[in-house]
């Protein structure tokens, strides 16, 4: 059996300021976790919570990444950029960037390949919408987004985690029941066991994101095979993020 460390992500999606910076640095900075912690803030926040952060065990994520490594692409962040600003992690592909910025499996798929060509863990999102649910194709749409958004990447001795965010319950208050979510998550790791093998299935975290909060947490946690927690909402709060990290364990 693999020891998988918890993990816990804060994406602050374009919220917060200074102010929830200054005052999420202000909680972090004492606190031992068990879990990684990953904080991510939008591009410009980065560096500051870098240098804020560098005693900490904090790590930083940015909440997406170009496809293009450089050139005429205004408003575009390259993976090598990110990395050398110091960022651990990037989320790719996240409903909200699929469903407003036209982000599909094909993109994801460069972007993941640009995130490991740069040594930053890509935290790749998938998930159904309500629609999809309804008419019972949820597998159906995991394993597409699973099998294009990772095609021909060898994923042997790599640090990916994937992220299953229901559409229907992000920012609804409508989180899956653990046991919705850990059907979903095993099956997601025997998607990834066919195509990498056991091996290397076991070895990737799984997190589940979409209106987690600090009192559904820990329930979600100690499900086998969710490894951690994807966090929007809540973590704008940083006292209520602490909560939720400390009982990743
Ligand atoms: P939520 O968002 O926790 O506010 O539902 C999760 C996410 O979109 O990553």
């Amino acid at each position: 059996m693999h020891a998988r460390r918890p993990i816990i992500i804060a994406n602050w999606k374009l919220n917060g300021g200074i102010d929830l910076m200054c005052s999420s640095v202000a909680s972090f900075i004492r606190k031992h976790y068990e879990a990684e912690i990953v904080v991510c803030p939008p591009y410009i926040y980065i560096r500051d919570m870098l240098n804020f952060l560098q005693h900490s065990e904090i790590r930083i994520g940015s909440q997406n990444v170009s496809k293009f490594e450089s050139g005429a692409y205004t408003g575009e962040t390259s993976a090598q950029m990110l990395k050398e600003a110091g960022c651990k992690f990037c989320l790719i592909g996240h409903s909200e960037r699929r469903a407003m910025f036209r982000e599909n499996n094909a993109s994801c798929q460069i972007k993941v390949e640009r995130a490991l060509a740069h040594n930053l863990t890509p935290v790749l999102c998938i998930g159904e919408n309500q629609e999809e649910r309804e008419n019972q194709i949820t597998k159906d749409v995991l394993t597409r987004q699973l099998t294009e958004g990772l095609e021909g990447i060898d994923l042997t001795d790599k640090n990916i985690c994937i992220a299953y965010e229901p559409v229907w319950a992000i920012g609804t208050g409508k989180a899956a029941s653990p046991e919705i979510a850990q059907e979903v998550h095993q099956f997601i790791r025997h998607e990834l066991a066919a195509l990498y093998g056991e091996e290397c299935a076991q070895g990737i975290r799984l997190l589940y994101g979409g209106s987690v909060n600090k009192t559904n947490a820990k329930q979600l946690l100690t499900q086998e095979d969710i490894d951690g927690l994807l966090v929007g909402g809540a973590s704008l709060d940083p006292e209520h993020f602490l909560d939720i990290c400390q009982q990743a364990t």
